[in-house]
Parts: C-alpha cells; structure tokens; sequence
C-alpha cells in the first residue's frame, strides 16, 4: 500500500516542484523590473520560457505545462494590469498571449521529444554494454549468432533477423542464421537462399561494406525477395561486418511497415555488427585451432599398421573422421579396388539423405576423370550451377537434395586412390584454411590406404611362401621317409654281399661292393638328416624320450661309420666309461648326431681318418668327444659352424659333397635334450667336438 502512495507522491511531486520554480522565478523577475524600473518586457517572456524548457527537460512535459499554465494565469491576474483581471482588451493582447502559448509548447514539446530520445539512446547503450561481453566473449559461432539474434530484439523489435556468411570459395552470401518473428516470414525456406555480391540491398552492402537503409521495401527496387514471398511494406537494415578489412558477412533487420526503422536504428546495428565480426573472428580462430587438432589427431589414427582391422572398418574411420571435420550430412569415400572401379568403401554423415539414394555403384576411371585431374585438389560444387559436376554425381545430389558439396581427391604420390565425396542440404560457407585441412587430410587417408593395400601385397606374398615353406618341409619329411625305406632294403643285400653270405664274390666285385655299401651309408646319412630337419622344423613331430645308455647309441654310431673308414684306410678309437652313460633322450635323434660328427671326422680328413670317440662323465655330465686329425676349421668360422645351410667357404673342400645342415642338426639336438655342443679346433691338425648331456636322475622316468 505504501509503495503504490509513495509512487503516486514520487509522480505528483514534479508538479509543485515546477510551478514553485516558475512561480519563484516570475517574481524575482518582476521583482527585477520593478526595481529596475522596467515595464513588462518580452525579455520577461522569453526567460519564462527558456526556464520552463529547462523544467520540461528535468522533470518531464506534464510539470513544464502545469507550471506554465498556473503562472501565466496568477502573473496574467493580478500583476499585469489591469490588475484582477485578465487584460485581454485588444486584438495586441490575445496575439500575444497566443503567441507566449505556442512558444511555450514549441518549446515543452522540443524538449519532451529530445529528452524521449536521449534516454532511449541511454538504455540502448546500457543495454549494449549488457550484452556485448557476451557476444565477444563466446568462442562458439553458433552461440555468437544466437547472442546477436536475442540482444538484437532487446533493442531493436525486429520481425524478422538475417545473418549471411562470406562464403570466400564460391563467392556468395550463404544465410546462416534466420530468426522470423512474424508469420510473413515464416513460409519461405531462407536457408536455401544465398546471394551474390551486388544482389539485393545484403549483396549490396557486402560489395560496398556499406550499411544501408530501405525506408520501404515494398516500393523499393532494389530490394531481392525469394520466389514466391509476396512484398510487404517493411523496413529492412542490412549491415556489413567487417573485421581488419575481411568481410565476414551481412547482418539484415526487417521491421514491419514502412519507415518503422530509423537511422538510429541503423547506427545500433553498424555497432552490433562490428561487434559480431570481431566475435566471429575469434570463434572462427579457435575453431581453427580445434579443428586442426581434430585433423592431428585423425592423421594419426589412420595408422594401417593395424593390421587386424578389416578393410570395411578402416574405410569407416576416415569417413568418419572427414564428417566430424567437416559437418557434412551426408558423405561417401570412394576406394580405387582391383577391377580398376572406384567402388564405396563406406557412407554415412549426420543426416544421411531419406531417399535412397543410387550413389552406391562402382565408377569407371573415366567417370571420376575430371577429379583425377593432377591440378584438381578440392572440387567444390554449387550442384545447381556447376557444369562439370558428371551425370552420376549430379544424379544423386538432385535425389538427396543436396545443395552443397565438396570433393577431396584422395593421392598417393602420382597414385589417384580415391575420393571422398561430402554433401550438405544447406548451402554452405567455407574457408580455405577449412579446405585446406581437409585437403591435408585426405592426402593423410591416401597414404594410408596406400600404405594399407601395399602391407596387404606384402603379407600376401609373406603367406605364400610361408605355404612355400610348409609344402617344402612337408615334401622333404615324405620323400626321405620315402627313401629310406628302399635304402635299407639296399644296404641289407650290399651287406649279404660283402659277408659272402649270399656266395663268392668275384675279387673285381669286392671293390664295387665296398663302395656301393659307403655311398649307401652317406646316403642314409643324407636322408636321415632331411627327415631330421623336416621333423624339427616341423615342431609337430615330439621327441621320443626314453632313458638310455649313450655308449649303446655311440657304439652303433661308430659301427655304422666303420665301413667309410675303413674305405680310406683310416681307424676309429672308441673309449667308453665301464658304467652306464645314462642320459634321458630320444635314441634316434641322438645316434643321427653322433652319426653327423663321425661322418664330418671322415669327410675332413685330407689323409686317412683317424678318429678318437671318448665317452664318459665330467662335471655331472655325460660327455662325448668325438676327435679327429682332419684339415681343422679356421677361427673365423667357428662361430657361424652350427648355423643352418653353414659351410665353410674353402677352395679346397668344393669336392667334398654336403649340405651344411649337419652341424645345425647336431646342435639342435644336444639342446633339445638339454646339453650343449662345442668345438675346438686347429686348422690342419684337427677337430675336437665335444657334447655334454645332463646325466639322468636317478628313479626319474622319462619326461
Ligand atoms: P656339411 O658337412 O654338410 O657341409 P655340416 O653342418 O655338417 O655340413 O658342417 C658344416 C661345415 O663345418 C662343413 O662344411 C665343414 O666346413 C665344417 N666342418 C664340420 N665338421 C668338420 C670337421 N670335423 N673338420 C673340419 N671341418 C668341419
């Protein structure tokens, strides 16, 4: 209650607040005349007004008129004669009093309108203090436009707001933010509208950055309107923002009814304009600066290293990663394949079209010539203007509506290994640093894929010889398998024949026989270790462990050799320990070991052979030295001796037959039971290799 009087006396109080002022400032002023002797001047009328101007101006037009009122009536009656009267005699009189009235309201209303005007300035610049910060301050352009679009309407009570971009690669004025406010407005799709520079009062005033104002644009000529909107009469304002001398666009205002925007209005948008355009620049900064990292950050996820993604994933990625970047609705990479087609390795995008859209074929080289043009790095396309786009390009972006589209040529080197298409619904602005970066992106997706396709070949060609390999190994295990079998049948009737058991022989035969038996037993040799190898190469076949005494599998071993060198006149010396060597071992890998090193004893023997086996236990273990007086091994071989294929490169040993794997064999068996084999050796004096075998536990069974 007390609120609504105490606003009632704050309003009532101007009142006799001015008629006091008047009425103070009337006497002194007669006051002033009468001491001065002055009669009632025009001087006394002017001041009276000057002073109820500067009333109206302080406390408002109602106060100004009241207060006049009331002085002239008191002053008019009782003193100015005829005094308790108004003296009105004379025609003199009333012009006068018309005039004093008029002059006073000219005045009152003066300054009642320059007062109205300069608080609504007032509160526009508080208003634009308000809301500035929070236009500069935001980094976010979609938020920046929002900003501008709502404190716009806190100021200025639009209809309908218009905020077009500087497209700088197609050289239009792409609309991307319309506020309508009105129904009028509301029917027309504004955002497939865009402008050239010149076309229209916003194509205007981007090609001169200048801002203007159309009183009318109902009457107005040079005003553009969207096929099928029908003219109203409104005002429209369309400001540039400029920003360092770039052009970032054209801010539009339209109000209903003409003339209901006014120069100061169009001074508040050049200041929210400029404003605008400083906050986009530092939105659009910033969002390069993410966007790039963005980019960083795809380049490195398109590392092919990965070998166990599939094609179809990879291909997702990068589409993936090109829609991120660039917002696209909708988006195809096209991938080079065998047939020589650029086939769709995958699709997507924020909105991909309703319709299905036949994008999906296989293109021919010639079909995509135009892009696999070595000047072509980005293809952007107004698909309603651009006469290069092809058929199948044009086909499909008619169908999904597109109305922009940009394509990225994907090269490797020289190599065109695809492209990717991106497509939006609304026409759209870029920049180049925009473009670029996808440029940049898509060289980065080429390469990868590239590199991916050729790693494939690789791998590829890495799994045929691997099938190589295997097929080699298991030919190796058949055929030695194969030849054994028949090899043994030979040795035994060669054998019959040198006993005599099967008869006499002729003297001339012995000889045959003797040979026949050693080139049987090198054979074996042979055989035995291809099998060996193919086996251990092979992994599948296990060893067969079984618990044993070496000097049995060293016994035989030195049997089997006997006859070789016995051929060359040499001698073997065999000296076992008295007691068992008992070793846990597989008896078949372990005499073709012991067969290996007695028959490089024979085979390294320039001279007769002469040959000393020693078995017996050192250190805890069993040992085996196999000895011979041969042409010895030079240092710089010894430690590639035991390597597969291994041959000691000697003019001098090229007659003597081999292939290296006896030695790698020898080893390969030793440590697969545990043991380990060395060798010393003194070039033409002779070779000691030696094994050592962990001695089997006593009780513990074969592993
Ligand atoms: P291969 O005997 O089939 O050549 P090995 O692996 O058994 O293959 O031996 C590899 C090489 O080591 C031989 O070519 C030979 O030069 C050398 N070598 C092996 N044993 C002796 C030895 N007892 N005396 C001299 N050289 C040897």
């Amino acid at each position: 209650m007390s609120a609504r009087w105490g606003q009632v006396i704050r309003r009532a109080l101007p009142y006799p607040a001015a008629i006091g002022a008047v009425g103070v400032a009337s006497l002194g002023l007669a006051l002033l005349a009468w001491v001065l002797g002055i009669p009632r001047v025009e001087t006394f009328l002017l001041i009276l007004v000057l002073l109820v101007g500067a009333i109206a101006w302080q406390l408002g037009r109602g106060p100004a008129v009241a207060a006049t009122v009331a002085v002239a009536l008191v002053t008019d009656y009782f003193f100015l004669p005829p005094f308790r009267a108004f003296g009105l005699n004379s025609v003199g009189d009333v012009v006068r009093l018309v005039t004093g009235i008029l002059a006073a309201a000219a005045v009152i209303q003066f300054v009642h309108v320059s007062r109205r005007r300069e608080s609504l300035l007032r509160r526009r610049k508080d208003l634009l203090q308000e809301v500035s910060p929070r236009i500069i301050q935001s980094l976010d352009a979609e938020e920046v436009l929002n900003t501008v679009a709502e404190a716009t309407l806190r100021v200025i009570d639009y209809q309908h707001f218009r905020l077009y971009r500087w497209d700088e690669s197609s050289e239009r004025l792409v609309l991307v933010k319309s506020v309508a406010r009105a129904e009028s407005y509301e029917h027309t799709d504004w955002h497939t509208v865009t402008l050239s520079l010149g076309e229209g009062i916003t194509g205007m005033a981007a090609q001169s950055r200048r801002s203007f104002l159309v009183p009318d644009a109902s009457v107005d000529s040079r005003m553009v309107y969207p096929v099928g909107t029908t003219r109203i009469p409104e005002s429209i304002i369309s400001v540039p923002m400029v920003t360092g001398n770039r052009l970032f666009g054209v801010l539009s205002l339209a109000r209903k009814g003409a003339r209901s925007l006014s120069d100061d209005d169009l001074r508040l948008m050049e200041s929210i304009a400029a404003q605008t355009a400083l906050a986009l620049a530092h939105a659009e900064q910033y969002a390069e600066a993410e966007q790039t990292i963005k980019a960083l950050a795809m380049i490195e996820g398109f590392q092919p290293t990965d070998a166990g993604l599939a094609d179809t994933e990879v291909d997702s990625r990068i589409l993936q990663g090109f829609v991120d970047l660039s917002m696209a609705d909708y988006a195809t990479l096209r991938v080079l394949q065998r047939d020589g087609r650029y086939h769709v390795g995958a699709s997507g995008g924020r909105q991909s079209p309703d319709k299905d859209v036949s994008i999906g074929g296989p293109l021919t080289a010639e079909q995509v010539a135009w892009l696999a043009d070595p000047r072509v790095t980005t293809y952007v396309a107004d698909p309603e203007s651009d006469a290069k786009l092809p058929d199948w390009a044009r086909q499909a972006i008619q169908q999904a509506g597109i109305k922009a589209s940009v394509f990225l040529p994907m090269r490797a080197g020289q190599r065109f290994v695809g492209f990717v298409a991106l497509y939006w619904r609304r026409p759209r602005w870029r920049r180049p640093e925009q473009l670029r970066r996808l440029q940049l992106v898509a060289s980065q997706a080429a390469i990868a894929l590239d590199t991916r396709q050729a790693l494939e070949r690789e791998r590829g060609r890495a799994d045929a010889l691997v099938e190589l390999e295997r097929a080699r190994r298991e030919f190796m295990q058949i055929a030695s398998h194969e030849l054994r079998t028949p090899l043994t049948v030979i040795r035994g009737y060669a054998s019959l024949l040198e006993e005599g058991s099967l008869g006499e022989m002729p003297p001339a035969a012995e000889h045959a026989i003797h040979t026949l038996m050693d080139k049987a037993s090198e054979m074996r040799g042979q055989v035995e270790r291809m099998l060996l190898l193919a086996r251990l190469e092979d992994g599948a076949a296990a060893q067969r462990m079984t618990e044993l005494d070496l000097r049995t599998v060293v016994t035989d071993a030195v049997d089997r050799v006997r006859p070789q060198v016995a051929l060359k006149q040499g001698s073997v010396h065999l000296e076992l320990a008295p007691s068992p060597l008992r070793v846990v071992g597989d008896p078949e890998r372990l005499a073709t070991a012991v067969d290996n090193l007695l028959q490089n004893a024979v085979k390294f023997s320039a001279g007769p052979p002469e040959i000393e086996v020693t078995g017996d236990r050192k250190n805890g273990h069993v040992r085996l030295v196999v000895k011979d007086h041969g042409i010895g091994i030079p240092a710089a071989a010894r430690p590639r001796l035991f390597e597969k294929f291994y041959r000691v490169n000697d003019p001098e040993l090229n007659n003597v037959v081999g292939t290296g794997i006896g030695l790698y064999l020898v080893r390969q068996v030793i440590e697969g039971h545990g043991g380990r084999v060395d060798v010393a050796s003194q070039p033409g004096q002779g070779s000691a290799f030696e094994i050592e075998l962990p001695v089997a536990v006593e009780g513990a069974g074969p592993a």
